[in-house]
């Protein structure tokens, strides 16, 4: 197929080399200039890129993103053509991507929201899972693209209820990872070390893929960014913006922004969110030991 990809940060470079390594022509856009994928075009705007393509792809950090990518001066918008169909891989909000939704299903143009889930890791290896809304026969035509990309799609009903479900799976990642770090930081000051926690936790109904991804680059102090922590915190306001205008109270996410907004303060925003560890074992005056530690 014929994809613009706009967006080649941690997770759309990698999405966009899955989709050439697939024999697909792609053509991408970043809006530094720069980054590039072997194997596609570059094109210097996103109107330019999306000229001629039957899917335009976009992975960008936020709402504000994908609002100027579509609409901005030189954006999509100015190369829609009737049966084209947008997917949107970033987490935004779910009531914003009903309207980018609206704006151009007036032009004859689908709109697919695809957050995903899965991380650098999963954005490498194509191995990422899709949480998918929209219309069934325009999802059935992206399947070859899933597959390229991904190893999994769940489609969870009309467009913006894939970026609503998206919303409700971070808020249990930063949950259960706050979980995790507060449990090694108790564990570490009462005198138990992270290498003996991990085997009971892995053993035990505690158990998660959070802590299965996390608890590697913890022991090793790795806090370079896989997610980075501005990006969950964009999602734990979008979740929070979500809940207020559907009349949901969070207050275990209430809590953990208040962890992200001191990480913040302290500028952590580029680390990965695995550091707000390190504000716990400051509290607590002790440091998680790890393999290499
Ligand atoms: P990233 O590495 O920070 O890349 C962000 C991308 O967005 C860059 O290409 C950046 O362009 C572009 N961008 C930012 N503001 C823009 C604007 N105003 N107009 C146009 N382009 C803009 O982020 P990422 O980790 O790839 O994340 C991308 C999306 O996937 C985010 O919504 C994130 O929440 C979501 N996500 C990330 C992960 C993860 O583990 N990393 C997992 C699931 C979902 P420049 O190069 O010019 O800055």
């Amino acid at each position: 197929m014929r994809v613009a990809f706009l967006g080649l940060g941690i997770m759309g470079r990698p999405m966009a080399a899955n989709l050439v390594k697939a024999g697909h022509e792609v053509t991408v856009w970043n809006r530094t200039p720069g980054k590039v994928v072997e194997g596609a075009r570059s094109a210097s705007s996103p109107a330019e890129a999306a000229t001629g393509a039957e899917v335009v792809w976009m992975s960008v950090s936020d709402t504000n993103a994908v609002e100027s990518v579509l609409f901005g001066s030189q954006g999509v918008e100015q190369s829609l053509a009737e049966g084209m169909t947008i997917v949107d891989s970033s987490t935004i909000s779910p009531s914003a991507t009903r309207k980018f939704a609206e704006r151009v299903r007036s032009r004859g143009v689908h709109y697919v929201d695809a957050p995903v889930t899965g991380s650098k890791v999963g954005s490498e290896s194509g191995t990422l899972i899709f949480i998918v809304g929209g219309d069934e026969a325009v999802i059935e035509t992206l399947k070859p693209l899933f597959a390229a990309m991904g190893k999994q799609f769940f489609r969870m009903g009309e467009t913006g209820k894939g970026q609503a479900a998206k919303l409700a799976m971070n808020l249990q990642i930063a949950i259960i990872y706050e979980g995790f770090a507060e449990a090694l930081t108790l564990a570490t000051k009462l005198g138990v070390d992270a290498e003996t926690m991990l085997p009971l936790i892995q053993a035990s109904m505690v158990r998660s893929g959070v802590v299965d991804y996390k608890a590697p680059f913890v022991l090793k102090r790795d806090f370079s960014p896989n997610f980075p922590l501005r990006l969950m915190h964009k999602d734990i306001h979008l979740a929070l913006d979500a809940a207020k205008e559907a009349r949901v109270k969070l207050p275990a996410l209430e809590t953990v922004e208040e962890i992200y907004e001191v990480a913040s303060e302290d500028g952590y925003e580029n680390l990965d969110y695995a550091a707000t560890l390190t504000l716990l074992e400051k509290w607590a005056g002790v440091e998680v030991k790890g393999v290499s530690a």
